[in-house]
């Protein structure tokens, strides 16, 4: 059943289902931009988040997001910049660690709204820490 829902990413109100967090442009624009990743990663395998971040013109919390959705995954074991939403620990993908309880609710709006409304301190703490780590893409039918 379709209802009225508001845009994660552009803050539109759109028609969508249960499924949908965000209206048809931003949908499309984000498979966009997600596919150009997966393009990148597949010729520069391992890359660095902000390489891939300065080469396609995606900004970097769009990468860290896909991370969170776990579509990306980062290789190195020590970094500052996907760190578990509840401990603070580096993970390589998604929203938790492996120790802290995979049934607590995906708080979406955490990094959605965190997107936009990021000071200028914290956008450059997060471009710092996306210096180091690479990722590659996250096959889900592996
Ligand atoms: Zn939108
Ligand atoms: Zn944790």
């Amino acid at each position: 059943m379709a209802e009225i829902k508001t845009c994660k990413l552009c803050g539109k109100l759109f028609e969508g289902n249960q499924l949908l967090e965000t209206c048809p442009p931003c949908h499309e624009k984000d498979e966009k931009d997600f596919d150009r990743i997966r393009q990148y990663l597949d010729i520069h395998p391992a890359a660095k988040v902000f390489e891939v971040s300065t080469s396609l013109n995606i900004p970097v919390f769009q990468i860290k997001r896909y991370l969170r959705e776990g579509r990306l995954e980062i290789l190195e074991k020590n970094q500052r910049f996907l760190l578990c939403e509840r401990c603070g620990k580096p993970i390589s993908s998604g929203y938790y660690c492996d120790e802290c309880p995979k049934e607590l609710p995906h708080n979406y709006k955490s990094y959605y709204a965190g997107a936009g409304l990021k000071g200028k301190s914290r956008a450059k703490d997060l471009e710092e820490a996306a210096k180091k780590p690479r990722i590659r893409y996250l096959s889900k039918d592996r």
